[in-house]
């Protein structure tokens, strides 16, 4: 959904009248408008006794009286004084698609993040829910076996035929709604295929295919160590108290901790509840999925690449209690558990926790307050956590666990941190300085494998024109097109946007184009040359568009049949390969340079991560950094694997500046065609701002407007302006106090981004 507040009108209801009934009930009603407060609406007779809160309805809305989708919240008797109300036109759902609790989670989400009530709802539901409720039962279909002949001699309509082509062409069941979508039809031809045999109705849970179709053997638990158990010992407390508590399991990389979360679901597993695993997307794979589904009867599976009626499906199973281990990425805290025991977040500190667009909340505080309510605990696990965990822990707020050791005693790998400013190999335009040549050599004549990290996608960063002596952007966006090699393509990476490699520059035409930096393309093909014996894989977004191809890169890699693995963040999550003996950062300027004020919690957490790769066996392992800034604290901090001193380092640069952890900050992003427009709107917004601020609390801080990092982004402009206060409340107050009385101008429309951790 799309966040953006706009010209949106909204009349008064037109048709107040003087009345007053005491046993009337009313309905509350929000739309998926950027609205909070919810409008009445009178219930007709007809379906008096069937509305409940959490069903869909539709009812006029606006001047035109236009019958709009929204939900209904509450039904509650009218007020004294009520006047008369326009009625609900329909009732869409036969159920609540959403029960009270969530319904108050979803309003808090609301007003934390500072969104309509509506579009929280219209985002948490997933779109097959939406459509289906009332149906009873989704049901995949496959071709029946057997039936080659037949289906060559019987004579088909048009649409048969395109049901039957399509099921041929597929490997897996189809959902019938997604059958019918692709075949352009309605259920009638599949139901006359049924008849005849020809194809066969599963239900069957579609997500799931091939190997992993076949029943799982169930593995037997681990022994924990004695680190392990105490973590465990001290976590199994709110859980038998049933009581909420946050507890931030600071584990540092390969010290057990998924072993240590799988025994609290098992415990939990053990009341009849249900437990919620969050993964960052990226480490929702087979792997992963294979090693709960091992251990656990019933594990479901969220994730973003699922068709609506899936979704509905897995939905439907959760709500029914059927289900007793969740494991997904962000929007799996909404699964609608019954008896929900244990959030578990894994990889706290990673930012696809938090989604970018509205609603823009953060899982791990929707899943906080979701424990709170439902009086469950809450673990995040990291071996990085974000600062904000880490303060709160400090602070008492939350439990500390600390696993400090990883298992088996093996020591966590030496970082070396190498200069290369004046390396000889790299000066001569190469991205692998003499030392990493050296120990990706002695690695592979001692049959090691070797990762190499590099965050840049693409075969050069950066079209630079000599003449002009900058980078040539996208038409469309404030960014330097990144040059693709394999598609003979400059591209930009915020819009999409593709030309071919252009021979002069846009802007001066000089002939003067060249291509700048290393990207993984460019570090694969240099690696291929410098090590021609070795057998090389790239693992970026590029590489591994086709779905499964994720697995099937890590499992060559796992058995061997790669030596170098290079890539972006892919390769950073998670990986346990007992073989790797060598793990190279090769630019971590490139991530200190962000423009961000979190470049430096970044830059630690990703040295860390990646050098958490190495040293898993018996063989030992160690890392090279490569950078121009040595001295830098989160590259020197990460070379000691010492989170701790970087997190004082940092909390104090922090405090100094009162960045956040200690400020909450809401950012207001205005955009529009008109650059002239936006910036006015936006510095209008924070006059208004400030002078509502005068008189108030002094705790409030109101910074810009001004232009945002990414100006002009996908054609529009942007400006931005950020309040920023003691503590959310505060925050909150000062935009409602001023966001009512908006009017913006047409064609500027703003968005608000509540604890913003994208600073583009
Ligand atoms: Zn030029
Ligand atoms: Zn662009």
């Amino acid at each position: 959904m799309n966040s953006q507040q706009g010209t949106f009108e909204f009349a008064e209801t037109p048709e107040w009248q003087n009345a007053a009934n005491e046993d009337v009930m009313v309905a509350e009603v929000v739309f998926n408008l950027p609205l909070e407060r919810p409008y009445t609406y009178a219930i007709p007779d007809t379906i008096r006794d069937r509305i409940k809160a959490g069903q869909r309805v539709k009812a006029p809305l606006g001047r035109g009286n236009r019958s709009v989708v929204g939900y209904c919240v509450a039904v509650r008797p009218a007020d004294q004084s009520q006047r008369v109300l326009k009625p609900i036109s329909e009732l869409l759902d036969s159920e609540p698609l959403l029960d009270e609790r969530m319904l108050e989670l979803t309003r808090w989400i609301a007003e934390r993040y500072l969104c309509g009530w509506g579009q929280v709802l219209d985002s948490v539901i997933p779109a097959g829910v939406r459509r289906k409720s009332g149906t009873r039962e989704v049901q995949s279909f496959i071709l029946t076996p057997g039936n080659e002949e037949k289906l060559t001699t019987t004579r088909f309509s048009r649409q048969q035929k395109a049901v039957i082509e399509i099921l041929q062409k597929s490997s897996d069941p189809i959902a019938a709604t997604d059958l019918c979508e692709r075949a352009v039809c309605g259920p009638a031809p599949l139901n006359s295929l049924r008849k005849k045999g020809l194809i066969t109705a599963l239900r069957v849970r579609s997500d799931i295919t091939g190997d992993e179709l076949a029943t799982f053997e169930q593995q037997q638990d681990l022994e924990l160590n004695d680190q392990q158990q105490l973590a465990l010992d001290r976590i199994l407390q709110p859980i038998r108290a049933s009581e909420y508590e946050t507890l931030l399991l600071h584990g540092v990389t390969g010290s057990g901790k998924t072993e240590v979360y799988i025994r609290a679901i098992r415990e939990v597993v053990s009341y009849g509840r249900q437990a919620i695993v969050l993964v960052p997307e990226i480490s929702l794979t087979p792997q992963t999925i294979r090693r709960f589904r091992s251990r656990f009867n019933s594990v479901a599976v969220l994730h973003s690449h699922m068709t609506d009626a899936e979704r509905h499906w897995q939905w439907q199973q959760i709500a029914s209690g059927g289900i007793e281990v969740i494991v997904g990425a962000r929007s799996a805290v909404f699964a609608p558990t019954p008896h929900l025991g244990l959030i578990v977040i894994d990889e706290e500190h990673e930012p696809s926790f938090k989604q970018d667009s509205t609603p823009r909340y953060h899982a791990r505080e929707v899943a906080r307050k979701r424990c709170l309510d439902e009086k469950v605990p809450l673990i995040l696990g990291s071996a990085t956590p974000t600062l904000e965990s880490w303060l709160r822990a400090q602070r008492k707020i939350d439990a500390l666990v600390s696993m400090p050791s990883r298992v088996a005693e093996r020591p966590l790998p030496p970082v070396v941190i190498v200069d290369t400013r004046d390396d000889p190999r790299i000066k001569r335009g190469s991205s692998i300085g003499r030392a990493l040549f050296q120990a990706i050599t002695r690695a592979l004549n001692e049959k090691g494998q070797v990762i190499l990290f590099l965050n840049l996608r693409g075969y050069s960063p950066t079209v630079w024109c000599r003449s002009c002596g900058t980078g040539i952007k996208c038409p469309n966006c404030d960014v330097t097109l990144t040059w693709h090699r394999d598609r003979q393509a400059a591209v930009c990476h915020s819009c999409d946007y593709e030309i071919p490699p252009p021979k002069v520059c846009p802007k001066c035409e000089s002939p003067t184009v060249r291509y700048l930096g290393t990207g993984t393309q460019k570090l694969d093909e240099e690696v291929q040359n410098t090590f021609p014996n070795a057998r090389v894989l790239r693992m970026d977004s590029d590489s591994m568009k086709k779905p499964g191809s994720h697995d099937e890169a890590l499992n060559k890699f796992r058995h061997g049949e790669v030596e170098i693995l290079l890539g972006t963040q892919m390769i950073a999550k998670g990986l346990d390969f007992p073989n790797v003996t060598l793990v190279g950062v090769v630019d971590a300027d490139t991530m200190l340079r962000q423009p961000d004020m979190r470049a430096a919690e970044r830059t630690f957490q990703l040295i860390a991560q990646v050098a958490g790769r190495t040293g898993r066996g018996e063989r030992g392992g160690r890392v090279l950094v490569q950078t121009t800034c040595p001295n830098d604290p989160a590259v020197k901090f990460a070379s000691k694997h010492d989170f701790i001193g970087f997190a004082q380092h940092e909390l104090a640069e922090r405090h100094d500046g009162q960045a956040p952890p200690f400020s909450h900050v809401a950012r207001v992003i205005f955009r529009g065609p008109d650059e002239d427009r936006v910036r006015r709107t936006a510095r209008d917004v924070a006059d208004k701002l400030r002078a509502a601020r005068k008189g108030t609390t002094k705790d409030v801080r109101i910074l810009g407007a001004a232009p945002a990092p990414v100006i002009r982004l996908r054609t529009l402009w942007r400006f931005h302006l950020q309040i920023a206060g003691k503590t959310p409340e505060l925050v909150r107050e000062l935009w409602q106090s001023v966001e009512s009385s908006l009017t913006l101008p047409e064609g500027v429309e703003l968005a608000v981004d509540v604890d913003p951790i994208n600073a583009r």
